[in-house]
């Protein structure tokens, strides 16, 4: 199942667009980083220049190209978006810089995959506003200075480490942004259900919320399931009965794990006595592959508290015998 799947989905876009906030007042949680944002912005605003550049990481899902379109539409500038894996050539980065108008916001989004040269000549732009395009091949190549007009980047990344030091160091602003709570979770699937006309009941925005793995994009799409089922077996209100009964048709259970994320605590616990299992062991156990159970499944176990890794392999902790309604053994915690 991939409905609690961080990853967006080409095929929501359109569902994503609907309910993202467009302005920073509508932007939920995050209170730091939406404050420093704010004077950020406000700042440029008053002085009429480009802001620093902005870099943007955290998980998947939790709200980066929102505040890129956010930043733009706060400095009511133009917005271009691309992807690091999109540029492939030093050359098409060259292109986008060089036809930005004064101002505008330039979103680069997976901004740790861009290619080396292309990486080279966006580190000019974003100092100098200048971009040097090498023009013929060998030793009559050239290289062609081209002005950039000022404008500011808005970098996104899973994780900040991922990037080289040469390009962290040219963001004058770096925010990181954290799992949402519980309650900024609930204030989303309100959000989104008054935006979408979906009727709902506090208990089933905060039924949906507590499904959400920390994730608004998860909470969204579980929020639009839930909407599915409540108007198909029910009378089309979300309460809470309602999602429990819609989200156990989706197995997802009351802590946001699917079906691969409890065969792997299941059989950390029932095959292996709780662990410690290697990876490999476990992964043949449950039938996947090692990298998925590594990425998909255990960064959610580990930070719901209910696997942890340790030297000698995997092992369950105390809560994760809970979970599974299991006492768990003595020493473990
Ligand atoms: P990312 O770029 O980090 O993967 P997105 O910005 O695309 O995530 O956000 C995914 C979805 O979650 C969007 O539909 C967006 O509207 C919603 N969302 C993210 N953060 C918030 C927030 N703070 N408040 C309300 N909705 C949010």
């Amino acid at each position: 199942s991939e409905v609690v799947s961080a990853l967006a989905d080409p095929e929501e876009r359109d569902a994503e667009a609907s309910v993202r906030p467009k302005r920073l007042g509508e932007f939920i949680g995050q209170h730091r980083v939406r404050e420093q944002l704010d004077l950020l912005l406000q700042s440029a605003v008053r002085r009429g220049s480009a802001p620093d550049h902005i870099l943007l990481s955290g998980s998947p899902g939790l709200g980066k190209t929102t505040l890129a379109m956010i930043v733009a539409a706060e400095l009511g500038s133009g917005l271009r978006i691309t992807s690091g894996p999109a540029i492939e050539r030093s050359g098409d980065l060259a292109a986008v810089l060089t036809s930005l108008a004064e101002g505008d916001v330039l979103f680069i989004d997976e901004i740790h995959r861009i290619a080396k040269p292309a990486e080279e000549l966006l580190y000019s732009a974003m100092e100098d506003f200048r971009v040097d395009v090498m023009v013929g091949k060998g030793p009559g190549a050239t290289a062609i200075p081209l002005d950039v007009e000022p404008f500011t980047l808005v970098g996104a990344t899973t994780r900040a480490g991922l990037l080289t030091g040469p390009m962290r160091d040219r963001f004058g602003f770096v925010a990181h942004l954290d799992f949402y709570d519980p309650d900024e979770l609930e204030q989303v699937v309100s959000r989104s259900s008054r935006i979408l006309g979906v009727p709902i009941a506090d208990d089933g925005a905060a039924e949906i919320a507590g499904r959400s793995r920390g994730t608004p994009r998860i909470a969204n799409r579980l929020l639009r399931r839930v909407r599915d089922y409540a108007e198909v077996r029910a009378d089309g209100v979300v309460t809470r009965q309602v999602a429990r009964a819609a989200l156990r048709v989706y197995d997802v259970d009351e802590l946001g794990l699917d079906r691969l994320d409890r065969a792997v605590i299941t059989a950390l616990v029932t095959s292996f006595g709780g662990g410690p299992v290697g990876l490999s062991t476990l992964a043949v156990a449950v039938g996947e592959q090692p990298d998925t159970v590594e990425e998909v499944c255990e960064p959610f176990l580990v930070r719901a508290g209910l696997l942890a890794r340790t030297p000698r392999g995997r092992v369950a902790t105390a809560s994760g015998w809970r979970h599974l309604g299991k006492t768990p053994p003595n020493g473990i915690f």
